[in-house]
């Protein structure tokens, strides 16, 4: 998922190139604003959590850019890779995170972190495809 900062910075296809160019390939995608129920249900491991209301506030602020991409192997962790780590700042020079943001809470990308949160996910944003 590009994140709203990612629609709102005009980045979505600097990180869909990102994957791309990785050897990813694109099976679905749409641009939907999510409402709380359904980002209080995709980011249900963060409930209680001190930073959940801020961070539910933010993915439904604007539009983001829900997306399933197939790679050869463990594309979760293909992608997990290319993202960096959770905290821009802390990111590596190279991921995405690393290059283009440098706040926490606006971190440009989500990526599911196994391959059952990713059938999971599938399942919420593109019930077909699971
Ligand atoms: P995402 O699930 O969005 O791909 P992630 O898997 O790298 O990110 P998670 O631990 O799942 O990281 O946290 C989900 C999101 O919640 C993070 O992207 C971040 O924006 C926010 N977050 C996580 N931990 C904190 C924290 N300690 N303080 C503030 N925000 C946080
Ligand atoms: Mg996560």
């Amino acid at each position: 998922m590009v994140k709203p900062d990612g629609v709102e910075r005009g980045l979505t296809g600097e990180i869909l190139a990102r994957l791309e160019r990785k050897g990813m390939r694109l099976v679905a995608a749409e641009l939907r604003l999510l409402d709380r129920d359904l980002a209080e249900h995709h980011y249900a491991e963060h409930v209680g959590r001190p930073y959940f209301e801020g961070l539910v506030d933010f993915i439904t602020r604007s539009p983001v850019l829900v997306a399933v991409v197939e790679g050869p192997e463990d594309t979760w962790r293909v992608v997990r890779a290319l993202m960096g780590a959770t905290n821009p700042a802390e990111a590596a020079p190279g991921t995405i995170r690393g290059d283009l943001a440098t706040k926490m809470a606006e971190n440009l990308i989500h990526g599911s972190d196994s391959a059952e949160s990713a059938l999971r996910e599938i399942g919420i944003f593109f019930p077909h495809l699971a």
